[in-house]
C-alpha cells in the first residue's frame, strides 16, 4: 500500500518509513500537517498515520481536514492516529475527528503491522465502490459524477496551469430511429460502438464520459485549435467506421458535437462550461447535424493551420 507519514520528529518519521519499506510497503513522509494535505491533494495515499502532537496544526486537525479533502489518486485515506496520549478518552476524540484507528506509543510494529491488514480491506473496497459508482455499465466510460468531479479539479488546474481546455457535448443523430429499425439491444451495441471510438480518439489529451442517452460530453485538455482538430477527427472516425444507419440521412450513424471552452481567468462553472456546450450542441443539430458547433471554432481551426 501507498503509505504517507505525517511526524514532526525526524527519527521518528525515518524509522517508521523504514520498518513500513521492510514491510512491503510504499512510503512517503512529510514533517507537518500542512504539508500532508498538499501532499495527499497531490499524490493521494491508501493510509495516512500520523503523530497527534505537532507544532502548529495537530493530527486531530489533519484528520478532521483530510476528510474534506479531494484527491484523484484515492478515493478514501484510511488514517491511523499515532499519540503518547493513552485512555478511551483520547481514543474516543481521535475516531470522532475522522481516524479509523489509534495507537499509542511506543509502538510496536507488529500492531501497527495488524491494522495495516484491515486498512487494506478497507481502502479496497473503497476503490471498487469508487470505481463502479463512477463507470457506466453499458459503455465503460466515465458516468456523469465522475465528469462533475473532474470538472472541478479541472478548474482549479487552469488556474494554477495557465493551461485551457475545451469541453464538448455529443449526441447521437437519429437515435430513436436506430432503435427503431434495429432494436434496443442493437441500439446498445452501437452505443458501445460509438464510445470505443470517443475513447481511442481522446486516448492521451483527454477524457471521455457518457453524459446520459445517447449523449457523450469529451474533455480536452488543450484549447481550439488543437482540441478542435481532435474533435474534428473523432467526428470523421465515426464516419469511417461507417455503422449502418438506414434510417438516417446518410446512412451511417453519426454524432453532432457542440463545443465550449475554460481559459485561465474565465471564472466559468462546470454546469456554465456544459451549458454553453448544449446551446452549440443545439447550433450542430439545427444546422444538419454531423458536424461540431460553433462554426468559429472549425475557422480557427483553418485558419491557425496555414
Ligand atoms: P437527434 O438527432 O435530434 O438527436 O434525434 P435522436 O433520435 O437521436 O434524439 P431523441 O432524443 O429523440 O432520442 C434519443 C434516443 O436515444 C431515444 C432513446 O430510446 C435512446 N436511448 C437513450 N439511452 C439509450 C440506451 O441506453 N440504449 C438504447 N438502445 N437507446 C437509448
Ligand atoms: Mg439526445
Ligand atoms: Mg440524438
Amino acid at each position: 500500500m501507498q503509505i504517507l507519514i505525517v511526524d514532526d520528529d525526524a527519527t521518528a518519521r525515518k524509522v517508521l518509513a523504514g520498518q513500513l519499506t521492510q514491510l512491503g510497503h510504499e512510503t512517503r513522509t512529510v514533517a507537518s500537517a500542512h504539508e500532508a494535505i498538499c501532499s495527499y491533494r497531490r499524490l493521494g495515499a491508501d493510509v495516512i498515520v500520523t503523530d497527534w502532537k505537532m507544532p502548529g496544526t495537530d493530527g486531530l486537525e489533519l484528520c478532521r481536514r483530510l476528510r474534506d479533502t479531494r484527491s484523484d489518486a484515492s478515493p478514501y485515506p484510511y488514517i491511523i492516529l499515532l499519540t503518547a496520549h493513552d485512555g478511551p478518552d483520547h481514543f474516543l476524540r481521535g475516531m470522532e475527528a475522522g481516524a479509523d484507528d489509534y495507537l499509542v506509543k511506543p509502538l510496536d510494529i507488529r500492531h501497527l503491522q495488524a491494522r495495516l491488514i484491515a486498512a487494506d480491506r478497507v481502502t479496497t473496497l473503497h476503490k471498487r465502490l469508487f470505481d463502479a459508482s463512477r463507470t457506466d455499465a453499458l459503455t465503460g466510460l466515465a458516468n456523469r459524477l465522475r465528469l462533475n468531479e473532474r470538472l472541478a479539479i479541472l478548474r482549479e488546474q487552469v488556474e494554477t496551469s495557465g493551461q485551457g481546455i475545451t469541453l464538448a457535448l455529443g449526441d447521437i443523430d437519429f437515435f430513436k430511429r436506430y432503435n427503431d429499425r434495429y432494436g434496443h439491444l442493437e441500439g446498445d451495441l452501437a452505443l458501445w460502438r460509438v464510445a470505443e471510438v470517443l475513447r481511442n480518439g481522446v486516448e492521451g489529451v483527454g477524457q471521455a464520459f457518457r453524459y446520459g442517452g445517447e449523449e457523450f460530453c469529451l474533455v480536452i485538455e488543450s484549447l481550439p485549435p488543437p482540441a478542435t482538430d481532435t474533435l474534428e477527427q473523432i467526428r470523421k472516425n465515426l464516419e469511417s467506421a461507417a455503422i449502418a444507419h438506414e434510417a438516417s440521412d446518410l446512412g451511417i450513424l453519426t454524432l453532432s458535437m457542440g463545443a465550449s471552452t475554460l481559459r485561465p481567468g474565465d471564472g466559468k462553472s462546470g454546469d456554465q462550461l456544459l451549458s454553453e456546450a448544449d446551446t452549440a450542441l443545439y447550433q450542430a443539430k439545427s444546422f444538419g447535424r454531423n458536424q461540431l458547433a460553433p462554426k468559429a471554432f472549425e475557422r480557427l481551426s483553418h485558419r491557425e493551420q496555414k
